[in-house]
């Protein structure tokens, strides 16, 4: 069904031993040999500080910690100078609802997680949610009738963390645009999945996080526009993020250094970088593919049974929320668990949405690089499993 050689890539990922079915990449993904190696060496042979030292090593680790944030930044299409280390997308959207000079109303989606609801919240904007078109995707149409020019930013997930619907950016980019607002997408799932251009998406912000791409922890990034980036003031203050400081007054640094406060996570960003380069070498095209053919095969196998609710689209970008009829997300969840296959039961942190769905909790199988046929059909003996279990 696909052209990725699945048996020789779920080799390289030590994290899949013993023919694990783990269906719960979009929670996290695991992680290939390479980045484990680049992890290691970083933070053994290679380790020592960046930024400030003046011996050879520091100086190496420098280079090193660059060159990452330039992989990690042409990956979206994006200028290094541009991108942002934080520690994850979480972070780059607090960085974004914090400093964004012109707080004003914020357009969310019915859709979104967490993450990209409460940070603006917190920061004090005001909300307004766009709904859902009734197969699950932002419903653009209705986006277009909300915006007005008190909108000063509009923030999107690229790619739904429940459903897997793909937000048309494009279009997105164009209606925040077209009443003066900025255009934040939450590239979590999509960076993954998807071929990114931040250029082409149109998009002013784009934040995703490390570990959902075969990285480590710990580490994300947030690329901004430069004159958007250059207008915010710093957020965290501390080491490497001055121009000069004194107690008559400091000055600051230029971006990305003036959001990086502190001795940044060197070996997590140098993993990042070889997680970019993995992801590249196979292609986003062809790992896109691949997803979306497993999930039009999951979603027709499910359909099949006639005792599952399948939700979102049919066009998912590697992602299935489905309820198995009469049996609570978690009861499925540890049945599948006894049979070697590991599946996401629970709110997926989207309550709103799960409330727009009528529903506590859904079942997600989710995608990554290395899953296979064999996966689906071990999910679809276990739910099998279940339902003699159950009745
Ligand atoms: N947005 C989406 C769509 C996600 O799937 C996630 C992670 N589940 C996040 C944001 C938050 O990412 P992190 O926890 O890595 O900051």
């Amino acid at each position: 069904i696909s052209t990725l050689s699945t048996a020789d890539l779920k080799a390289q990922f030590p994290g899949l031993a013993g023919g694990w079915h783990y269906l719960d990449t979009a929670a996290t993904a695991q992680k290939p040999r390479a980045v484990i190696d680049a992890t290691v060496r970083a933070m053994g042979a290679d380790y020592a500080t960046v930024h400030r030292g003046v011996y050879a090593r520091s100086a190496d680790m420098t280079l090193a910690f660059e060159a990452a944030r330039e992989k990690v930044a042409a990956l979206i299409g994006a200028p290094a100078p541009e991108l942002v280390f934080t520690r994850g997308a979480t972070e780059a959207i607090n960085l974004v609802a914090y400093t964004f000079p012109n707080k004003g109303r914020v357009l969310l989606s019915l859709l979104e997680h967490h993450s990209n609801i409460v940070p603006w919240q917190l920061a004090g904007w005001q909300v307004d949610v766009c709904p859902l078109t009734a197969d699950g995707r932002i419903d653009l149409d209705a986006a277009e009738a909300m915006l007005t020019p008190e909108h000063t930013m509009v923030a999107f997930a690229h790619v739904s963390n429940v459903l897997g619907s793909v937000l048309d950016a494009p279009r997105a980019a164009q209606l925040a645009h077209r009443v003066g607002a900025k255009l934040l997408l939450d590239g979590c799932q999509a960076v993954p999945r998807l071929e990114v251009d931040v250029a082409k998406l149109g998009c002013d912000f784009y934040a995703f996080s490390s570990h959902k791409l075969y990285g480590p922890t710990g580490i994300g990034a947030l690329w901004g526009r430069g004159d958007l980036l250059d207008a915010m003031p710093p957020w965290q203050g501390g080491g490497a993020m001055i121009d000069r400081a004194s107690f008559a007054g400091t000055t600051y640094a230029p971006p990305p250094q003036r959001f990086e406060a502190g001795t940044p996570a060197i070996v997590e960003a140098i993993g990042f970088g070889a997680a970019a380069d993995f992801v590249r070498a196979i292609g986003l095209p062809a790992i896109h593919a691949h997803e979306a053919a497993l999930v039009r095969e999951l979603r027709a196998a499910l359909r099949a049974r006639n005792d599952v609710t399948l939700f979102g689209p049919e066009e998912s970008a590697g992602i299935v929320s489905f309820a198995l009829d009469g049996v609570h997300p978690h009861d499925l969840g540890t049945i599948l668990d006894e049979e070697g296959v590991a599946i996401r039961a629970g709110h997926h942190c989207a309550q709103p949405l799960m409330e727009h769905l009528g529903v506590p909790a859904t079942a997600r199988a989710s995608f990554g690089l290395y899953s296979d046929q064999g996966d689906i059909a071990a999910l679809l003996r276990g739910i099998e499993r279940t339902r003699r279990i159950f009745g």
